[in-house]
């Protein structure tokens, strides 16, 4: 794997399995009991995304300080700052969005669509960030030494996994028109 090295994936292959009753899931009968434990790790995934943003930024941050060229840390550029400004408007938006969503799950009112929208939206704005820390990297970004080539790599399963950016907004989409685009 490219990314997220340290989790481990199998792939397991079931055939002619018998489940007794009594190895039944107790209230597990239909998607929608699925539908319910993707909305509970779709947050926790917003959060990864938004953590992996983070950690990115903050290496950059410090990477802008450290480094001179032309005489100055590059921290000085407008340039560079742009995208550090950049970076943390993502970070602190996402946080935003989750913290009033994970508000909204501990008061037992989060639905699927809201979980939804913040996967979509701290992976999104995660995908954005980690590039741009690694784009003030310069060449030291592809570096692993420097750490944001790893927040690069991961961010993409964490871009995925838990439904992809398509599949999530089409949650989103048929919760806010009222219209389902797949089936
Ligand atoms: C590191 C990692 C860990 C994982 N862990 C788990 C796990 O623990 N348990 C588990 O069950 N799964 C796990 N997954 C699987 C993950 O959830 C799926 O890879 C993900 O949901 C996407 O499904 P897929 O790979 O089958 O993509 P596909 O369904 O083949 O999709 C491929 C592309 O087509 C798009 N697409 C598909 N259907 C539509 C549509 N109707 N409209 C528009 N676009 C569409 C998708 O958005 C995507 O861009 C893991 C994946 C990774 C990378």
């Amino acid at each position: 794997k490219m990314a997220l090295r340290v989790v481990q994936n199998a792939e397991i292959t079931l055939e002619d399995v018998f489940v007794p009753e009594t190895h039944r899931l107790a209230r597990a009968d239909s998607f929608a009991s699925t539908s319910e434990v993707l909305r509970v790790t779709r947050m926790g995934v917003a959060w990864q995304a938004t953590g992996c943003a983070r950690g990115a930024f903050e290496h950059a941050m410090r990477y802008t300080k450290s480094r001179e060229q032309f005489g100055q840390s590059i921290a000085g550029f407008q340039l560079v700052q742009d995208l550090l400004v950049k970076m943390l408007s993502n970070v602190t938006a996402s946080t935003a969005v989750n913290v009033r969503a994970s508000q909204l799950q501990d008061a037992g009112s989060l639905r699927d669509e809201h979980a939804s929208l913040c996967k979509v939206h701290s992976t999104v704005r995660m995908r954005e960030t980690v590039g741009w820390a690694r784009e003030v990297l310069g060449g030291n970004g592809i570096l692993l030494e420097h750490h944001v080539g790893r927040f690069v790599a991961d961010a993409e399963a964490i871009y995925s996994y838990e439904g992809t950016r398509e599949i999530n907004t089409l949650i989103v989409g048929r919760a806010i028109t009222g219209e389902s685009a797949f089936v």
